[in-house]
């Protein structure tokens, strides 16, 4: 567990420090879709998460670290999504200043709602231009200090406290399942789940088209693909990280994949069934129970909902 780039005890640290700013989300139960699947699920619902997904656990355990030199230069990250909106805000509740680089075609409402957080944006041309240098560029320029969306001990430690809230608030689970992008939420619940039940199967979803995950943790190196296209939009990631690849290759099970038709049914499942809106890519874990890809007959699985932000016309037209 050492050479993980993080502990059990880096998890309940983080939990510390987020409490009081992140909210304890709930664990919703539905026994439509325990007879669906075939067994009990416990759904840890992010999406009522403040600015309804899970990244805010991370970026806020990673700027509530900053010394009082990096938190009064600022943080800069790069991102069109929630991990945007979740530094925006934790910066704006604790008083430092936020640079975002987004690509210039980036959904108006993410730009506006990033914005609204207070933070400055900074556009580039996703087709021309290097995010990573100019993430490094601006970071060295003005002295701010880079937090990346996952691969980063920090912001991996913030994402397990989702698992670890809801194994103090449910119980034990034979069974978790998260979904996977570039690992942030499945490395650090997978390191609260081995915590706190030991013998807990741990598995990661991602979307059918972008399956670097699942080649990158069979191959045991890390597989870097195209930006795959699928209305999973957070999962939309290239590669593993350094950091969150071998915590997740030494404690989970397996990755499963499911089609973006399977996420549509599961978001309709979740707004018909249980009443709350759940974006794409907070379907991944649930799809892979409802499609029976895992025998869960007589068993308890935590399914992590990791958030609820999509734009109400892309919905619609996804629920129809
Ligand atoms: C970022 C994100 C993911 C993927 O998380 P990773 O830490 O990159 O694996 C899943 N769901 C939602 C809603 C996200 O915003």
């Amino acid at each position: 567990m050492d050479a993980f780039a993080l502990s059990y005890e880096d998890i309940v640290a983080a939990h510390k420090r987020i409490s009081g700013a992140a909210r304890r989300t709930p664990v919703l139960t539905s026994s439509t879709a325990d007879g669906r699947a075939g067994g009990a699920l416990l759904f840890k619902c992010e999406n009522f998460q403040r600015m309804g997904a899970f990244k805010f656990r991370g970026a806020f355990n990673s700027l509530s670290r900053f010394t009082e030199e990096q938190k009064a230069a600022g943080v800069v990250t790069f991102s069109s999504g929630n991990h945007a909106q979740a530094v925006a805000l934790s910066a704006r509740i604790l008083g430092i200043r936020a640079v975002i680089i987004m690509p210039r075609d980036a959904p108006a409402a993410k730009v506006a709602a990033t914005e609204g957080y207070g933070a400055e944006i900074i556009f580039y041309d996703r087709y021309s231009e290097d995010r990573d240098a100019l993430g490094a560029k601006v970071a060295a320029e003005q002295g701010l200090t880079l937090i990346p969306p996952y691969d980063h001990p920090d912001v991996m430690a913030g994402q397990g406290t989702t698992a670890k809230e809801l194994i103090e608030d449910a119980g034990p689970v034979d069974l978790l399942l998260t979904p996977l992008g570039g690992g942030g939420l499945l490395s650090g619940c997978a390191v609260a789940t081995r915590e706190l039940c030991p013998d807990c199967e741990i598995y990661g979803v991602e979307p059918e088209a972008g399956d670097d995950g699942r080649r990158s943790f069979h191959s045991g190196r890390i597989t870097t693909i195209e930006t795959p296209q699928t209305i999973a939009d957070g999962a939309q990631t290239r590669s593993l990280g350094r950091f969150t690849f071998p915590v997740i290759r030494g404690l989970v099970k397996d990755i499963l994949t499911v089609s973006d038709a399977e996420l549509a049914q599961a978001m309709r499942f979740f707004a018909e069934r249980m009443k709350i809106v759940v974006e794409p890519t907070g379907c991944l874990a649930a799809a892979a129970v409802f499609s029976g890809r895992l025998d869960l007959a007589g068993r308890r699985a935590g399914i992590v909902v990791s958030g609820g932000n999509v734009d109400m016309e892309k919905y619609a037209a996804l629920l129809r």
